[in-house]
């Protein structure tokens, strides 16, 4: 069966094959899927998606006509595809549900850390041979509060280890509690609640038009002035603009982020050489309490061999007539 993966990175292919294609036609294509590139996959059963890969009403029902049964997601959120359309055009999707929340969950304690004590600052004065601590001042992360915001495969991992490894307090807020969280003393408590209250806030829900800016201009006024904020689950959690705003009066005291509302036609290309047309991501770059790494948090050894080799299993379920066990559809998402 010829598989059209689009997004394609020399790492990709190498776990791919690696975890083995054998039996499976795959067309390498470095484009990202958007209505201009959907041609490529014309006359592929099946197409293979990553998160900047646009999957929407139109793409689907392009990718439909050329012939395109299979969406197959390597990668765990699913806010790029239209489940409702490709149900109506009788397009399955499966994902990776988890390949290895702790990969994220380290990375969002890795930038946090990094934030909070100027990491990312020593290591390019060091090699300037610059030795002075000015600037590099930080705080303890002990017996700070930590705002969690969905505690789900990675939201829990990240309480856990702010809660049993750093010794803070740690709030949580999810539409469903964890009593195992509850079990090490994590608090669940109301959106309001927890932003009111927290130090530090960190994102791990998924994007649903109910999560869209959840942190906007009213949202981030309820902070603890200086909060911080850390986002690797997805960039539209987080209204850009006006998380501008909030670093530029210092009520937003620092923001790391992994991910990006605009992100699509930057993150995982070299620009360097470039005019970057995004003032709002240059903006962000300029701040000194910024940290922005690119959609990099998923980026482990172990990540993506069980990235492999899961997208590589659905696939072959999927041709072979079996059941689908990473489906997702729109039903399963509201229930
Ligand atoms: P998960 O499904 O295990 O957990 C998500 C949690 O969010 C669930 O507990 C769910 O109940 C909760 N939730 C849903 N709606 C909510 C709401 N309105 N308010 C509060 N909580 C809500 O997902 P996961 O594996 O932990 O992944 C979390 C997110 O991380 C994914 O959606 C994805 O966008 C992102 N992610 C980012 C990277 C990266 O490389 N940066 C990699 C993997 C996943």
């Amino acid at each position: 069966m010829r598989v059209a993966m689009f997004s394609t990175k020399p790492y990709d292919r190498r776990s791919f094959e690696e975890a083995g294609t054998a039996g499976l036609d795959f067309r390498w294509l470095e484009a990202r899927l958007t209505r201009e590139t959907v041609s490529l996959a014309e006359g592929s059963p099946a197409v293979c998606l990553f998160v900047n890969d646009e999957a929407d009403a139109s793409v689907i029902a392009s990718l439909a006509s050329g012939g395109t049964r299979l969406i197959a997601l390597r990668c765990a959120g699913f806010n790029n595809v239209d489940l409702a359309a490709a149900e109506a055009h009788g397009v399955s999707v499966v994902r990776v549900p988890a390949y290895s929340p702790h990969a994220v969950a380290e990375f969002t304690v890795g930038l946090l850390l990094a934030l909070v004590r100027r990491i990312h600052k020593a290591y390019t004065r060091t090699r300037e041979n610059n030795f002075s601590l000015d600037g590099l001042l930080g705080f303890d992360l002990h017996g700070r509060t930590v705002g969690v915001i969905g505690t789900g495969r990675i939201g829990a991992l990240v309480a856990r280890i702010m809660r049993t490894g750093f010794g803070c307090h740690v709030l949580a807020h999810d539409v469903r509690r964890a009593a195992a969280l509850e079990e090490i003393g994590v608090v669940y408590a109301s959106r309001a609640e927890l932003l009111a209250n927290a130090d530090i806030i960190t994102l791990h829900c998924p994007l649903t038009p109910e999560t869209h800016y959840l942190l906007d201009r009213q949202s981030l006024a309820l902070l603890r002035p200086g909060a911080i904020v850390v986002n690797t689950s997805r960039g539209a959690l987080i209204d850009t603009e006006a998380a501008i705003d909030a670093l530029k009066t210092g009520q937003l005291g620092g923001l790391a982020i992994d991910v990006y509302e605009q992100e699509a036609d930057l993150f995982f290309e070299d620009l360097s050489a470039e005019i970057i047309q995004d003032d709002a991501l240059q903006r962000l770059l300029m701040f000194p309490n910024v940290l922005v790494t690119g959609h990099q948090a998923f980026f482990t050894r172990e990540a993506l061999s069980a990235i492999a080799s899961t997208t590589l299993a659905n696939i072959r379920d999927f041709a072979a007539g079996r059941p689908l066990v990473n489906t997702v559809t729109a039903a399963s998402v509201k229930g």
